[in-house]
């Protein structure tokens, strides 16, 4: 907390002190979404790069003096962050990307980036000495909400559409929390949520309208940009939902070049799915945000009336990136791709972002000779059912090998010697 300045409205940029209370602006109401502000002047003098050399563990923590946290013991959390960045060869070959790499956030404790603020989110509500949290979600931000609460004995209210997958439920039953299964789309969900949180005042984990929790979404930027030695690549691909993801990409990005680690700021692929792309029709047509179908396989940024329309334009605004929409059939193979090829299982929402990259690159707004880095931001074991069709089914056998043998004959495939 040593290095927060103020809260800033981003909509009729009023400055307010930072208080545990005020979630959004007093004037603006709830489309008043505020941003942490820092004082870079201050931050700078203590965080260079032979600060984090000193630290050799390697998770979000590290980043703790660069967020909005009076919290400075964490040993009660969950390890979020600290996934690999891959370099990856074949994506490459295959698309002629000229150095292209994997941010992998499936790898992270309940399987994807919102992990990272869901950890904050515990941490602020501990800090605000409140017992339940709540919040509606499609699904990874109230899985990751109930796991990380989990560990810190914190309560949670979890509010779902009806079309929340299997494997996300799943999660969210294990780790306790009250799930209510709203009628409706998210839209429904997200709006009971936010009547309950009135009326019982429960801690809010809904990204847009938490300020804090993008500042625990930026720390993948950090880590971009320290896993490529303070040289981050010209592109940083994202998929988009409420566009919370892609605004705290960007506010990490500029966090470190306002502190002088790094020299350029990214540019920002945001991508969306074809069904459900508010975002890339207001960018493309220079408009606010209109409400969208969700009508897409990509279930965790199908969201018809994004939370964070400010955030979210402008991280591509500002980046001078560009949005782009891509078809389900382009998510379905992407995804076989990256796992195929690359080893990584992602769920449909986070190959949508390879997809983007694939699409842009044909489209040469990604040039030959640039860099980038994909954020791969949910684990595939979150969504298998979509895939079912595309992957290979295995192959029924007797338990005999002369069975096993006369199959690989007839298929002649090598016998794995
Ligand atoms: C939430 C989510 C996104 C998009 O993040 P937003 O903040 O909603 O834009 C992308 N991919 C996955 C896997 C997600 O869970
Ligand atoms: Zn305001």
């Amino acid at each position: 907390m040593a290095y927060v300045s103020h809260l800033m409205c981003t909509l009729c940029h009023e400055n307010y002190d930072l208080s545990p209370t005020l979630m959004t602006c007093p004037k603006c109401g709830e489309k008043g979404i505020l941003e942490v502000v820092y004082d870079y002047r201050a931050m700078e003098k203590a965080i260079n790069k032979a600060y984090f050399k000193a630290r050799p563990h390697f998770d979000m923590w590290r980043y703790a003096p660069l967020m909005s946290l009076e919290t400075t013991d964490f040993s009660n959390t969950l390890s979020v962050g600290g996934t690999p960045h891959y370099r990856a060869h074949a994506l490459e070959d295959m698309y002629d990307f000229k150095q292209c790499y994997l941010k992998d956030e499936g790898l992270n404790p309940t399987g994807s980036l919102k992990d990272r603020a869901s950890a904050v989110a515990v941490i602020k509500a501990k800090e605000n000495k409140q017992t339940t949290i709540a919040c509606a979600s499609t699904g990874n931000a109230a899985s990751s909400l109930a796991g990380n609460a989990a560990r810190a004995d914190i309560k949670t209210k979890i509010f779902v559409p009806k079309r929340a997958p299997s494997g996300k439920l799943a999660q969210l039953r294990a780790f306790g929390a009250d799930i209510y299964s709203v009628e409706g789309n998210y839209k429904a969900a997200y709006n009971l949520s936010k009547a309950a949180i009135d009326h019982y005042g429960w801690y809010n984990r809904n990204a847009a309208i938490n300020p804090h929790l993008i500042e625990g979404k930026k720390t993948v930027a950090f880590e971009i940009a320290e896993q490529m030695d303070f040289h981050p690549p010209h592109w940083v691909v994202v998929s988009v939902g409420d566009g919370c993801t892609i605004g705290g990409v960007y506010k990490g990005f500029k966090d470190l070049y306002e502190i002088g680690l790094i020299d350029k700021i990214p540019r920002l692929l945001g991508v969306q799915a074809e069904g459900c792309q508010p975002f890339v029709q207001a960018f493309k047509n220079q408009r606010d945000l209109e409400e969208s179908d969700e009508d897409s396989i990509a279930d965790s940024i199908a969201v018809g009336i994004p939370r964070n329309p400010i955030k979210g334009l402008n991280a591509v605004i500002m980046s001078h990136g560009e949005y782009i929409a891509i078809s389900d059939e382009a998510i379905l193979n992407a995804s076989k791709v990256l796992s195929n090829k690359e080893g990584i299982f992602a769920e449909p929402s986070a190959a949508a972002a390879l997809a983007g990259a694939i699409e842009a690159r044909r489209k040469n707004i990604i040039k030959h000779d640039e860099t980038l880095s994909i954020i791969i931001t949910g684990n595939g074991l979150k969504d298998p059912h979509h895939l079912d069709k595309r992957i290979a089914k295995p192959t029924n056998i007797d338990n005999n090998l002369n069975a096993l043998k006369k199959h690989l004959e007839k298929k002649k495939e090598p016998n794995d010697e």
